[in-house]
């Protein structure tokens, strides 16, 4: 008699679950929004970063504004329905780059997200002035997000680190009042319900008198947490109409994400946000090779995106 196959790990086989069923996977429908990684070095070092950035940290490093403008070109060369870049890391405002790489962007007419903690490294001068000047020519089409993880101050200094309240506060009111459009990315890592949160964080920006309607679900987004040790079920073909969830509705359907990894000769292009560090997801050199299905092989893929109905495009 033949042995039995062993029970496999759950998210060990790309094809199957544990379980021996189909894996559910997203096919790329249109490639609405690319992020640039711009690096992972940070100023922080904060508790839950999903990609573990720090001052230390270069695992991902910097991109340089050629190596941008060749995907921007490849949108532009093969048509490309691209409407949306989205600058994240580390602190974006680190990189040398930043303000040339904003700029090609906002020129070349796409609308621009950069995530950011809005402390020191965006209110530098030579970052503020160019900036500034920026928002005056481009207006609306670029957003900054500014990562507030809970209204109150000892909450965030918990995720964040002492200290990083008031400056985080300066850099806020700074995009406020020079009239940037801004939004929020905030955490649900306390527990409380989104009312609560919500009514809390419109007494902040009253408070700071900060331009944010706490109330409108795009202008403050609230991130559910990522926690690789909670158990979550694997993803199935059928768990699509089980759910209620749709494989067009997950940010892998739409987007994706170039980083370029310490020691690579070029950068590569992921699936998405988040998971810049599992080679699985790595799709190739170009937007052209990216072009195929994302097998659901992880662990937030199910947690954070199927059954968290997070929207992964915007988390910093
Ligand atoms: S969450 Fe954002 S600010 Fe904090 S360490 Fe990560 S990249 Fe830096
Ligand atoms: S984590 Fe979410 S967006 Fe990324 S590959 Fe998995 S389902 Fe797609």
């Amino acid at each position: 008699m033949e042995p039995s196959a062993q029970p496999k790990d759950k998210f060990s086989d790309p094809q199957v679950t544990a379980k021996g069923e189909r894996r559910a996977w997203v096919d790329l429908t249109a490639l609405k929004t690319l992020w640039f990684n711009t690096g992972t070095l940070c100023n922080l070092t904060c508790a839950n970063c999903y990609i573990e950035s720090s001052p230390k940290n270069d695992a991902l490093v910097y991109l340089t504004y050629d190596e941008i403008c060749t995907y921007l070109d490849e949108i532009e060369r093969d048509r490309i329905p691209t409407e949306e870049i989205g600058i994240t890391g580390g602190e974006p405002f680190m990189n040398p780059d930043i303000i040339k790489i904003i700029e090609e962007c906002l020129q070349r007419g796409f609308k621009l997200l950069v995530l950011t903690n809005a402390m020191l490294p965006m209110q530098r001068k030579k970052i503020s002035e160019p900036l500034l000047a920026l928002k005056e020519r481009y207006g609306d089409q670029m957003t900054i997000r500014v990562s507030v993880d809970h209204f109150n101050q000892d909450m965030h200094e918990q995720e964040r680190g002492a200290k990083s309240w008031a400056p985080m506060i300066k850099g806020l009111k700074w995009l406020s009042d020079n009239g940037f459009t801004i939004d929020i990315a905030g955490r649900t890592r306390w527990g409380e319900k989104e009312d609560e949160l919500r009514d809390g964080f419109a007494t902040l920006f009253k408070k700071e008198d900060v331009a944010i309607d706490a109330y409108n679900k795009r202008e403050l987004v609230l991130f559910p947490e990522m926690d690789e040790t909670v158990e979550v079920p694997e993803i199935t073909t059928a768990c699509w109409d089980i759910l209620g969830a749709r494989p067009d509705d997950m940010m892998c359907s739409s987007s994706r994400m170039v980083v370029k990894r310490k020691g690579a000769d070029k950068p590569a292009v992921l699936a998405c946000t988040l998971l810049a560090y599992d080679k699985e997801f790595e799709l190739g050199a170009t937007l052209k090779e990216a072009d195929k299905s994302v097998l659901l092989n992880h662990h937030h893929c199910a947690k954070f995106c199927v059954l968290g109905g997070g929207s992964c495009s915007v988390i910093d």
